[in-house]
């Protein structure tokens, strides 16, 4: 079966979700959507990202459409906000699934629900919408779409929660949809050896080490830990680490800047000990990009 895995939120113009915490919705549901989508795969699913720049919602009400030729199921991705719990009461607001008032079944849902709250969530159970316009959208093409509305953002006991169990709760959510479409649940097959302290990109960070097979594995939550971006390409299906070193190395002035030093370095050859001295003048960003432009009119 065919899953479309939406993350909420974000798009351009950006659209943060709901904030709390120091955590923001659009950033936390694309880190979740990417954890989520290999597990799925790995059950036999054929998973398609919803494109991570984009906000579905935001798509759909500019007059756009969705990509759900051949998609047998839409799992959206949020979290939840309203209880302004950021000091911490000590009981979580817990997890939710949202599905279509005239959804018929809601096993997968009530799977999910129950696996997420197995690891210390309130389960505040499945409820019935028919106001959310992207779930409106799938169930008018016939497609089951339920929307998994984490745990609460702006409560502390929730995200200390989410923070501790980020990967178990990505496992609930694929485990929840395994077992709701009649998947026999897999148990995490890799087996902790040791914790080991191990030096990476200069840092020391406690990291679980796997032997197997005769070969040594460090988990890519704990590379995460030691705050390499794990990212998941839906185009290749394949996950991807990328260290942190090299990502501030590329692009501490932004994507955008960096665009224009490239078009300025092709075209007219400067040097990169020129883009420094421009980048460093108080308007420089500006002036890069003014450059870019003008050199780009040309060609
Ligand atoms: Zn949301």
């Amino acid at each position: 079966m065919n899953i479309l895995l939406i993350a909420g939120h974000g798009g351009t113009p950006y659209d943060p979700g709901a904030c709390g915490c120091g955590y923001t919705e659009a950033v936390e549901t694309r880190r979740l959507a990417t954890a989520v989508a290999p597990m799925l795969s790995k059950y036999g699913f054929n998973v398609t990202m919803y494109d991570q720049s984009k906000d579905a919602y935001k798509v759909l009400s500019n007059g756009g459409s969705l990509p759900l030729f051949g998609i047998g199921y839409v799992l959206e991705i949020h979290l939840n906000a309203g209880v302004s719990d950021t000091g911490g009461n000590g009981a979580t607001t817990g997890t939710e699934v949202l599905v279509h008032t005239a959804e018929s079944g809601v096993s997968v849902e009530q799977a999910i629900c129950r696996r997420i709250a197995a690891l210390g969530f309130k389960n505040r159970g499945v409820k019935r919408r028919d106001n959310l316009w992207v779930m409106n959208t799938v169930h008018r093409a016939g497609i089951s779409h339920a929307l998994v509305e984490t745990c609460f953002i702006d409560d502390a006991d929730d995200m200390k929660l989410y923070k501790a169990k980020f990967y178990d709760i990505a496992r609930a959510i694929a485990d929840g949809v395994a077992e709701g479409f009649g998947k026999t649940v897999q148990k995490e097959d890799d087996e902790v050896v040791e914790k080991k302290t191990v030096i990476i990109d200069g840092g020391i960070y406690t990291c679980s080490c796997i032997m197997k097979n005769g070969e040594n594995y460090i988990k890519m939550r704990d590379l995460e830990q030691a705050k390499f971006d794990i990212t998941y390409d839906a185009e290749k299906k394949l996950p991807g680490i990328v260290p942190p070193q090299t990502r501030a190395q590329v692009y501490p002035w932004g994507e955008e800047v960096q665009q224009a030093i490239d078009t300025l370095q092709s075209t007219i050859g400067l040097e990169d000990a020129t883009m420094v001295y421009l980048l460093k003048y108080q308007y420089g960003d500006e002036l890069v990009k003014k450059l870019a432009k003008a050199v780009q009119g040309k060609a």
